[in-house]
């Protein structure tokens, strides 16, 4: 799967993608990360990708040519998605990065400043991506965060499927407690049953505890589970 940056500031993605289990699926050839510096498509001599709003206000939007000749240039085909990171998006979640796990490639395109000409929303893009409700100075930090939370759920990228599997927000549920050595840390104990080799108890154990963790925490994600 190649995911494809389109960024006025392709330094900011220096290292992030250079560790852990992102450095392992990008070495595996899993996944491809390409970073795109939105200056490169802009035509005039001066290289402009963003000028002033019409209408007045102050701030600077970035223009939509270069925009729509950098996905023209990158994208493969038209089967490839292309994401506007927006405040205004659809809100990421657990279950839609699953979803856009089964593309071959996926543009992000980062906005800055006052965002992005409209009529990239309006012509361009598949749909726009929020990755909650605040504001963030650039799309940058989203577009990692997709790219994180996406390669999770491409196979062999994450060790074990199991290990995805039961991760929080699978089945609308929060990840059961886990713990490791010491058995007992300043008198703080790990369950017992843990250590009981019965397998059956263990794994009912942790939906009790999967259950109550998101009965405390997230009520909400039950809700959605029922309806
Ligand atoms: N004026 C815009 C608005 O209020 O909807 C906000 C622009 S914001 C300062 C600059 C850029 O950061 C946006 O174009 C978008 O690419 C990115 N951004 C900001 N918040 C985001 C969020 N919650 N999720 C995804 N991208 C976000």
């Amino acid at each position: 799967m190649r995911f494809d940056i389109i960024t006025i500031f392709p330094e900011m993605f220096g290292n992030v993608f250079s560790v852990g289990v992102l450095k392992k699926a990008l070495d595996r050839n899993l996944i491809e990360v390409k970073v795109h510096n939105l200056r490169d498509f802009a035509s005039d001599k001066h290289k402009q990708v963003d000028d002033r709003p019409f209408g007045g206000k102050p701030g600077m939007v970035l223009k939509p040519e270069p925009i729509f000749s950098a996905v023209e240039n990158i994208r493969e085909n038209e089967a490839t998605p292309v994401y506007l990171l927006s405040p205004q998006g659809r809100t990421f979640n657990s279950s839609f990065a699953e979803e856009l796990a089964s593309h071959r490639q996926i543009v992000f395109i980062c906005g800055r400043y006052e965002g992005v000409d409209e009529r990239v929303v309006e012509y361009l893009v598949t749909d726009e991506i929020s990755i909650g409700d605040y504001v963030l100075t650039g799309g940058e930090p989203a577009a990692v965060v997709l790219i994180d939370a996406v390669s999770r759920f491409i196979p062999e990228v994450v060790g074990k499927t199991e290990s995805v599997r039961s991760d929080s927000f699978i089945e609308s549920v929060l990840a059961f407690p886990q713990y490791t050595r010491p058995r007992d840390f300043r008198g703080k104990k790990v369950p017992d049953v843990l250590f009981s080799g019965d397998h059956k108890k263990i794994e009912d154990w942790r939906k009790k505890k999967s259950l109550e963790k998101t009965r405390l925490k997230r009520p909400d994600l039950l809700d959605q589970k029922t309806k």
